[in-house]
């Protein structure tokens, strides 16, 4: 099995700790960067967030007017992954 970085997905930095689980059981993590306002997540909304797919939903959810909440439930994503994405989208 290899170990994949996590990372943070407020600012992408891989200085995370495990911070317990959560209710479903899985991992949930802590930015350790202290400029980062993120505090827990877990890698779920890391990786749902880069996937093409779930970018190209985001895009066409904000397109179609979703607030950045809305977007977040309907993908079970973390409303910073939304952002990140935008972000991301828009500096193209
Ligand atoms: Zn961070």
């Amino acid at each position: 099995m290899v170990l994949e970085p996590v990372l943070c997905p407020a600012c992408e930095s891989d200085n995370v700790v495990k911070h317990g689980r959560a209710e479903t059981g899985k991992q949930r993590y802590k930015c350790r960067t202290r400029e980062c306002n993120r505090s827990t997540f877990m890698r779920d909304d890391v990786y749902r967030g880069y996937l093409p797919d779930v970018k190209q939903q985001i895009a066409d959810m904000a397109v179609n007017g979703s607030g950045i909440r809305d977007t977040a439930r309907v993908l079970k994503i973390s409303p910073t992954t939304v952002i990140e994405a935008l972000k991301k989208r828009s500096s193209h």
